[in-house]
């Protein structure tokens, strides 16, 4: 659908066209006319499928046609909460670029940054607030940000935000809001807490799903390396060898292994850098805007950046380490093969890992296909638990599961 069909405010249509946005994504479709037309609305989409200007086209033509009708802007009116600085950030930009053509401003608000420019951002007139629930807290403790005036608030990535325990904060902001508003809320997932903050903070909410369940676009090419705990460093070295990994965003289970496979590979001569949450808001900025400016081929990461960065030369995801909790690695992946490009997603897998690939496998409903590195030992990656075959005549879903554990062996 071409963004000339939604009678949207003609500044919008003329950024989104300079932004390069021929056709709307399929999750704009959906989402953009019940949120022009101003109901609250839960949306659900894959990552990189454009959520961002799903929310924020229709939140910049409320704010264009508020401004003709003669309300004139005085303080915050739209809210766009987000679990992450780096998101917030991200969400600034493109913001930037849909609102080139219309007056509006935003300010963000984020824990890690100079409290004092975001009080200037705040007081040099933005009507919008792009904010992460913690910080935005503290500002509303202080009172140097009021929310009576906000008619429209946007939580995204709300699967993220529970995720992430901020349950009582954003309750908490919520509650401060006026009413009537309109509220949208998007997610990749639709987890149960998802399910529960619509119904409580959502009034009669459209809904758009595109997608059923959070599935990993199928432009992504998913293979296993079966290794060993002594082997993956090693490994690593020999897959980025191939000129074929342009750019690689390479997952480690937890912060000092991010900083150690990043030495690894800046000891070989691989360009390459760390993010998570140990370092400070100045050394991640640096580490994501290297990356992005291809300074560095690689970035290593913690889960902390498995979600909503979008870095489009993305080629390649190496989960180093499975991450226990499988939509963790849906988010990871989905960071290659962004907005219909292909992408690779490898995983280095222990034997110690197994639990975690079958649970993997069971949600993605099949097995992942095997590789081998030569000159590298392959262990085999057997059945976290053995098949009973007795067992399949009285235990339906136990059985099912067994019987494509069988298939592994
Ligand atoms: P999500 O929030 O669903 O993960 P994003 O909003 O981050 O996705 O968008 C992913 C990428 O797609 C961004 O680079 C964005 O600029 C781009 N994009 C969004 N909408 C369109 C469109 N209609 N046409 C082309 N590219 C788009
Ligand atoms: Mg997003």
């Amino acid at each position: 659908m071409s963004f000339s069909e939604f009678s949207l405010t003609p500044e919008i249509v003329r950024s989104v066209h300079e932004r390069g946005y021929r056709e709307a994504t399929p999750i704009q479709s959906g989402a953009i006319p019940p949120a022009i037309a101003g109901r609250d609305l839960v949306a659900t989409a894959e990552t990189g499928s454009g959520k961002t200007a799903a929310y924020l086209i229709p939140l910049l033509d409320h704010l264009n046609r508020s401004r003709a009708g003669g309300k004139r802007a005085h303080g915050i009116s739209a809210l766009v909460l987000v679990p992450t600085r780096e998101l917030a950030i991200q969400v600034a930009r493109e913001f930037a670029g849909l609102a080139r053509h219309s007056r509006a401003k935003a300010a963000v608000i984020m824990g890690g940054d100079s409290m004092s420019r975001q009080l200037h951002d705040l007081r040099s007139g933005a009507q919008v607030l792009i904010a992460c629930p913690g910080r935005l807290i503290d500002h509303l403790e202080r009172a140097t940000v009021s929310l009576g005036k906000v008619e429209m608030v946007v939580i995204d990535e709300a699967d993220r935000l529970l995720d992430m325990g901020f349950l009582p904060q954003l309750r908490r902001v919520m509650r401060t809001l006026p009413k009537p508003r309109q509220t949208l809320m998007f997610s990749a997932t639709m987890a149960s807490g998802v399910r529960q903050i619509a119904n409580e903070f959502l009034s009669n909410p459209a809904r758009v799903s595109i997608g059923e369940k959070a599935a990993p676009p199928p432009s992504i090419q998913q293979s296993v390396y079966p290794a060993t705990a002594e082997s993956k460093g090693p490994m690593l070295l020999e897959l980025l060898k191939d000129g074929d990994v342009e750019s690689a965003i390479v997952f480690t289970r937890t912060k000092s292994r991010a900083d150690r496979v990043a030495k690894l590979l800046t000891r070989n001569g691989i360009k390459a850098v760390a993010i998570h949450g140990d370092r400070s808001q100045s050394q991640r900025n640096a580490a994501l805007g290297g990356f992005r400016a291809r300074t560095y081929r690689v970035m290593v990461a913690t889960d902390l950046a498995a979600r909503g960065i979008d870095i489009p030369h993305v080629s390649h995801v190496i989960n180093f380490d499975l991450p226990d909790e499988t939509e963790n690695y849906i988010h990871r992946i989905g960071r290659t093969a962004r907005m219909g490009k292909s992408g690779h997603a490898f995983s280095l897998v222990t034997p110690e890992e197994r639990v975690s690939l079958a649970r993997i496998e069971r949600a993605l409903g099949g097995d992942l296909e095997r590789e081998r590195l030569a000159g590298f030992d392959a262990p085999e990656i057997t059945a976290p638990r053995p098949v009973k075959l007795f067992r399949s005549v009285s235990m339906g879903r136990r059985s099912s599961r067994g019987s494509r554990r069988a298939t592994w062996a």
